[in-house]
């Protein structure tokens, strides 16, 4: 099968397109046909080395496709199930090996493309507004890079929960998107201070979360829009790992809450999984939910997807797809 590896880590030139033998499902686990794959800054990270993995790496942390074998013990899939997963490594690829209890059978309105789009930043997007801070009606939230994946998902469950939504983003292009998502007001943080803009939005009092996927340009500003005892949920660095920094600002800033989560542990049991993917999938099926995808690229131009993301080029989900043997 093909697949895209990663000898040594580095820019996108080092995402190798090669040949291997396909895996063999063990017990618990299935053998999937890889049809769409979903493309995420996590698997940027692998591939530069800022997250951590033995090398050679296959990359890729969600697809969509149909279930070709079950290994020993594996009762609730069958050959020919179409099924989705996120979190699992090696999705860059014609077939994968994944453990039965982490695919979710996909609804049949839904393509592959469809699907694979909707798991892991859907599932982040739930996670985030349902979990890590629950938004209720009335609550006012503050989501960077709102036209990006996982912000523009964030934008419409925070919408969907009542919230006042703050969305930012870098062009005006962008900010059109994130209003199509739901965003009350979106601002051009290229341009426009967004801790201004949020305390005048919000007649100096702040917002009740931000949602940070951006990091290091946006943390500490972040800090600063929030009201005394807001919760600042600090989930990736687009823009770069945000520096070491002394706890008792939490302190000065007015008794500020601080987490940096990760979906791992926020679909830890196979009910926590169907409850999220149930949710994210149905709602994707049924319309409530709408997926942006942005680009779609052959397997083998992975890289490209990947300079085009960190270039800051898109806005919604890139897909990988692939045409295997039929
Ligand atoms: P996005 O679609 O959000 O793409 C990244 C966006 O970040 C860009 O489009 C850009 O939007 C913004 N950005 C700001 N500064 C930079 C910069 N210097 N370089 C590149 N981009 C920048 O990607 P994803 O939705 O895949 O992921 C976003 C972040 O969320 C990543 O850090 C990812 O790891 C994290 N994440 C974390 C998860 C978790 O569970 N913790 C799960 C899923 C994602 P703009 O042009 O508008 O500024």
């Amino acid at each position: 099968m093909k697949s895209i590896l990663v000898r040594e880590t580095g820019g996108p030139e080092k995402m190798q397109l090669v040949e291997e033998p396909a895996p063999v499902p063990g017990p618990g686990e299935a053998l999937v046909r890889i049809a769409a794959i979903g493309v995420n800054f996590i698997d940027v990270y692998f591939r530069t080395g800022l997250y951590k993995s033995d090398l050679p790496v296959r990359l890729g942390s969600e697809a969509a496709g149909t279930v070709e074998a079950v290994g020993a013990g594996v009762t609730a899939l069958h050959p020919g199930d179409r099924v989705a997963y996120a979190m699992m490594r090696g999705s860059y690829a014609e077939y994968t090996v994944v453990p039965a209890a982490k695919l979710v059978k996909i609804p049949d309105a839904l393509d592959f493309a469809n699907a694979a789009a909707a798991m892991l930043q859907g599932m982040t997007a739930h996670y985030l507004t349902h979990s890590t801070y629950a938004l209720k009606a009335g609550d006012t939230c503050l989501v960077h890079a709102a036209a990006g994946g996982a912000g523009g998902l964030t934008v419409q469950m925070a919408r969907m929960l009542g919230a006042r939504v703050f969305g930012t983003v870098s062009t005006e292009e962008k900010a059109r998107i994130a209003t199509e998502h739901g965003a009350h007001e979106a601002i051009v943080y290229t341009e426009q201070d967004f801790e201004t803009e949020v305390k005048r939005l919000t007649g100096g009092r702040g917002v009740d979360v931000v949602y940070d996927s951006v990091g290091k340009t946006t943390f500490e500003k972040s800090l600063n829009c929030l009201r005394p005892r807001g919760m600042m949920v600090l989930f990736g660095q687009s823009s770069g790992p945000v520096p070491p920094f002394d706890a008792g600002i939490l302190n000065a800033k007015g008794s500020l809450f601080l987490t940096r989560p990760t979906l791992l542990h926020y679909a830890m049991t196979p009910q926590e999984l169907e409850w999220r993917a149930g949710d994210v999938l149905g709602w994707v099926a049924s319309g409530k939910l709408k997926l942006r995808i942005d680009r779609t690229y052959p397997l083998a131009e992975a890289a490209a997807a990947h300079r085009d993301l960190e270039g800051r080029h898109t806005a919604g989900k890139l897909i990988l797809t692939v045409s295997g043997p039929a």
